[in-house]
């Protein structure tokens, strides 16, 4: 049974249990408890007591244990790497790429001495002088997702305690192990017992954090649903809310365009991380003439992906997080099948026991009335829709409600300037096909792929786990 962590020490529970699964085998590697409204209150009472004495750490003692923090990531890399792919699924050479993303975020909290800076202005009557000072926030929650278990807990507590918060992680039950040995190296690199606290749980330990009156924010990131539940609930509360969600990306290919490059990055956006992401390209727009040729292309290419364990060499794709998950997206196809898509490649004649594996899915004919054209299917099925214009691709991709990313291929500067100014997601790819920012600008999502004002990581989180106080002085 997996422990949870309240005021440094690691406590053993009886609640009731989840599995952990090894996606790959379909077997079971541990138990995560599903913890209540009783351990979380412990867990807050604890980052409330840490609290006190850490918001008034100077900075550069904190920004020391974040600079050994950051030393112990680099020196567990594979071993965090192996973590993820091991309960996770996705590929080894993808689970280093989340590793390094996330210590990315670890390095730009580094430079909290800067990034904390307030401002001030002499004068601004006669002998009066204006200071804005950046304070913490207080105890400030985390939920991530299952899709990311390292990098999007980086994310969150890093900057969150490096501004002087102290944290509760409440990680995906699915994918809890990542954050556990995150936890580890942390308390290893010397932060305070109570600094960061991590619970583990569903719904109840969601809705516990919610609820508690001690919590002042909180960071969530996962599908459309649940992050308007988080916002609306957390925010009746008072606290502040930063939950980003589900995504819809399209990605548009235009007939000017290097058709190996466009090849080679739609197919990597759309199957990498089984398509569990959510800068995965979900629909592929084809404009003009480009079509034909594009999609038989493509349809090889996908058809010749190697899917298997994500620790074998050579694998591309590995298997999606869980069986049921896995029913969900073959029902996507099928339904796309009944409403007038064609399948090109069928990631079904890879389906297999044990593991939850499904092969590359590739669908010509979509359109955004059908459901695999409008709806975040989460898996690795590509759709493809056939326009006569920019203006059509533009029109289709401002559709659909949500706004994560999009992306388009070309050698038009034009159409690429045009495309960023028109098109309504929050990150664009320009002959980019996953548009991720690094860690020191937000990951930007708009419309109802993000619910709140300020986006995770860069600047923004550090607007979101500050408060600003004013002062005005006048010394006569
Ligand atoms: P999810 O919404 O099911 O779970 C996210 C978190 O919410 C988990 O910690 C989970 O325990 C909790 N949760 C689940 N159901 C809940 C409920 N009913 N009430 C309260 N809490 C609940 O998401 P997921 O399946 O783990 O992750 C995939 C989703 O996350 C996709 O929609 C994907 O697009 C999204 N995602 C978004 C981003 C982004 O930055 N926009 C990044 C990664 C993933």
């Amino acid at each position: 049974m997996i422990p949870y962590l309240v005021g440094g020490s690691w406590v053993r529970s009886s609640a009731a249990t989840l599995p952990v699964y090894d996606p790959a085998t379909g077997g079971v590697i541990d138990e995560v408890p599903l913890l209540g409204a009783a351990e979380v209150d412990a867990a807050v009472r604890a980052a409330v007591d840490a609290n006190a004495k850490w918001s008034r750490t100077p900075v550069m003692e904190r920004v020391r244990l974040m600079f050994r923090f950051r030393d112990l990531l680099e020196g567990h890399r594979e071993e965090l790497a192996a973590i993820v792919t091991r309960h996770h699924g996705k590929t080894l050479d993808e689970a280093r790429g989340e590793v390094r993303r996330g210590v990315e975020v670890v390095e730009f909290a580094c430079g909290a001495p800067t990034l904390l800076q307030g401002r001030t202005l002499r004068d601004v009557a006669a002998g009066v002088d204006q200071d804005l000072f950046r304070f913490p926030v207080g105890v400030v929650a985390g939920i991530p997702p299952f899709n990311f278990p390292v990098m999007i807990p980086l994310w969150m507590f890093p900057l969150a305690i490096v501004a002087g918060n102290a944290f509760v992680l409440k990680p995906s039950e699915r994918t809890p192990l990542g954050a556990v040995r995150l936890a580890e190296l942390f308390m290893e690199a010397g932060f305070p017992d109570g600094v960061l606290n991590v619970v583990h749980g569903a719904k109840d330990a969601v809705d516990a954090i919610l609820d508690h009156p001690l919590i002042n924010a909180v960071s969530f990131v996962g599908s459309e649903k649940v992050a308007r539940h988080v916002y609306e609930r957390a925010a009746a509360g008072g606290k502040r809310v930063s939950a980003a969600s589900g995504a819809k990306n399209h990605i548009v290919v235009m007939p000017d365009a290097d058709l190996t490059h466009a090849l080679a990055a739609v197919l990597n956006s759309a199957f990498g991380n089984a398509g569990e992401r959510c800068l995965a390209g979900s629909v592929a727009v084809a404009v003009g003439g480009v079509h034909d040729r594009f999609v038989e292309q493509l349809g090889d290419a996908a058809r010749a992906m190697v899917v298997g364990p994500g620790d074998r060499p050579g694998v591309q794709v590995g298997p999606l997080i869980r069986d049921d998950h896995r029913k969900r997206v073959v029902e996507f196809i099928e339904r796309g099948e009944r409403e007038g898509a064609r399948v090109v490649a069928d990631g079904r004649n890879l389906l297999s026991d044990p593991g939850f594996f499904l092969g590359p899915t590739l669908l010509d004919g979509v359109s955004p009335e059908m459901a695999v054209g409008r709806q975040e299917i989460f898996g690795p099925v590509l759709s493809v829709s056939h326009v006569a214009t920019l203006d059509d691709a533009i029109a289709q991709a401002n559709s659909m409600s949500l706004g994560n990313m999009a992306a388009i291929f070309t050698s038009s500067g034009a159409a690429a300037r045009e495309f960023r100014e028109r098109v309504e997601a929050g990150m664009i790819g320009v002959n980019v096909g996953v548009a991720q920012p690094f860690g020191f600008y937000p990951f930007s999502g708009w419309k109802h792929s993000f619910f709140g004002d300020l986006h995770p990581h860069g600047t923004d989180a550090i607007e979101f786990y500050t408060r600003k106080k004013m002062v005005v002085s006048r010394w006569s």
